[in-house]
């Protein structure tokens, strides 16, 4: 097996590991350089998807404050945002913006060259920046990565995947196993910093806004080393996306046109979020989802409809070209027809416990971003906070690191050792339809431990999800990425599950019919692997 050395590794290239590369190497002189690694291509994630925009609390927008940005956050969080943890990342955000800015996103501006600001659900006020209209994920992304490649000390590989993270007797983080399906070999990466910015795990479900790398790796491999879990239950169903007759795609119908006036209807043309909350259309996340579900099953529909019709051709052309495009291609003109929308995963609240710094319950493994639970999120995101998440952990994160020992650990231990071991030797392989079994994940997921739960179902997906834990034997080595990505989501459905049915009540984006209360004390749900060998 390939050994290297570098003093920070990176696994994952959306905003978070992006930025946090580049911030990196702004600050510190490293040794033995960065390695960004990616599974796919560098811009296949769940980043550059991004469509409403990134909030920021600019000084110049008087109607708006960091306390009224973290009393939004805190009341979407609905008891489990830490306050703390929200103020600090608000107060970073307008600062944070004018890095980017000068690292080259282009957001968009009047003709005074002031920030456009957009309202999203659950906000007071207007204070989310956009780029290109609504394609700010791909501004970003583009923009970091044509910085990366003029970055040195950044070495990239890409459509290689991190399999296993390596711990030392202590516990500690030594560095990571890598597995490129393409040449078929593994690599030893040793380092006393590894950076999980993997992503969140949409494609455990049936439906889901994400593409298909977000299969949820970083809080399985985070798991299998033993870092806590925290709140995995708490997965954000967005209302809109694009329902496709007979196409389990669902592209993102973003928020923002709720924001500018978009309306939901019933397919008889009536109005019905006002029977579900006093902000209607501009309802925490949860909430119109919830009542859209309920809508579509109480008239046997598989969508409702979003008429944005009101913003007219030019408007819409302009502010969203990326949706009024993808909707033409789908034979709808957004300008004259009613979009058919209905819910689908979209992004994971919990994951691996951290601090703003990225900091997780071991030593020398740092998660932010998505993968991560920071406590900003709480159990109800608020639009357009986790692209400010992404970036203010990966630069708290690197200024972490200016203080930290980066050297890298110059002889392995028995541990280490043996564990590289395991991926010199001739592997267990299945003869299994991986992409079946994901189907499966996926199906069961959707149906029990989707938008609405009860005990039942959610026992019946957990001893389903358990007996193909057991046909799949976790902790062997596998022959594709596809088998460790199905590993990794069978791990994670089970976290979500267990989690789903230890909560009884509802709060946020969990919802259980058979409790359908919260509870007055809020509580973290935190896990960790129970032995070595269970998976
Ligand atoms: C359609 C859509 C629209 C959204 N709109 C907004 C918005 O407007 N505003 C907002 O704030 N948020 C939005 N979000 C959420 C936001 O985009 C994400 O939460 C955020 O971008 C996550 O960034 P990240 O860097 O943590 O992960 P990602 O951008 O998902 O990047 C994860 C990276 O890790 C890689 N990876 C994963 N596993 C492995 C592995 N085992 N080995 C190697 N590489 C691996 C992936 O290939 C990918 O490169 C949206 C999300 C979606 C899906």
């Amino acid at each position: 097996m390939k050994h290297s050395t570098y003093s920070v590794v990176i696994i994952g290239s959306g905003a978070a590991g992006l930025y946090s590369a580049l911030k990196i190497s702004q600050q510190l002189v490293l040794p033995e350089g960065i390695l960004l690694v990616t599974k796919s291509t560098l811009s296949d994630c769940n980043s550059y998807h991004a469509q409403g925009g990134i909030v920021s609390v600019l000084p110049q927008n008087k109607e708006d404050s960091i306390d009224l940005h973290v009393k939004d956050t805190m009341k979407s969080g609905v008891g489990l945002s830490e306050a703390n943890v929200v103020s600090s990342i608000s107060e970073k955000s307008a600062q944070v913006i004018k890095d980017m800015d000068d690292m080259g996103v282009i957001f968009d501006k009047n003709e005074n060259g002031e920030y456009l600001l957009t309202l999203e659900g659950a906000h007071s006020v207007r204070r989310i920046l956009h780029s290109g209209g609504d394609s700010t994920g791909a501004g970003i992304v583009n923009a970091f990565i044509n910085r990366v490649g003029e970055t040195s000390d950044i070495s990239i590989y890409e459509n290689t995947m991190a399999v296993e993270l390596m711990l030392n007797e202590e516990k500690e983080c030594q560095g990571v196993i890598l597995f490129n399906e393409q040449t078929r070999e593994y690599e030893a990466v040793h380092s006393s910093v590894v950076i999980l910015a993997t992503g969140g795990l949409g494609q455990v479900y049936k439906y889901t806004s994400n593409p298909k790398v977000a299969t949820g790796d970083g809080i399985a491999l985070a798991y299998l080393a033993g870092a806590e879990i925290q709140d995995l239950e708490f997965v954000q169903f967005h209302p809109t996306t694009l329902m496709i007759e007979n196409s389990n795609e669902r592209f993102l119908i973003s928020e923002a046109l709720r924001g500018e006036g978009a309306k939901l209807l019933l397919k008889d043309g009536s109005n019905f979020m006002d029977k579900y909350d006093e902000r209607e259309e501009l309802a925490p996340r949860d909430i119109v989802t919830r009542a859209i579900f309920e809508e579509m099953k109480k008239n046997n529909e598989n969508c409702v409809l979003l008429d944005a019709t009101m913003l007219g051709e030019e408007k819409l052309k302009k502010r969203f070209p990326t949706i009024y495009k993808k909707c033409l291609e789908n034979s709808i003109d957004i300008s004259k027809d009613y979009i058919p929308v209905a819910p689908a995963a979209h992004y994971t609240m919990g994951g691996i416990r951290a601090d703003v710094e990225g900091r997780t319950s071991i030593k020398g493994l740092y998660a932010i971003g998505e993968v991560a639970s920071t406590g900003l999120h709480g159990a109800n995101r608020l639009a357009s906070n986790s692209l400010l998440e992404c970036v203010v952990c990966a630069y708290e994160l690197a200024n972490y690191l200016t203080f930290a020992d980066l050297s890298v650990p110059k002889q392995l231990d028995k541990k280490v050792f043996d564990l590289i071991k395991k991926y010199d030797e001739q592997g267990e392989y299945f003869d299994i339809d991986v992409e079946e079994c994901k189907n499966k994940v996926r199906d069961i997921m959707w149906n029990y431990v989707g938008i609405c739960r009860d005990e039942e179902g959610l026992k019946y997906a957990l001893s389903q999800l358990k007996q193909m834990k057991k046909e799949l034997a976790c902790q062997t080595k596998y022959e594709t990425q596809s088998e460790y990505e199905l590993r990794n989501m069978i791990i994670d459905a089970i976290l979500i599950t267990d989690g789903a049915l230890e909560r009884k009540e509802s709060r946020g984006g969990h919802f259980r019919n058979d409790y359908n209360y919260t509870e007055s004390r809020a509580y973290h749900s935190i896990v960790t692997i129970k032995e070595e060998k269970e998976c």
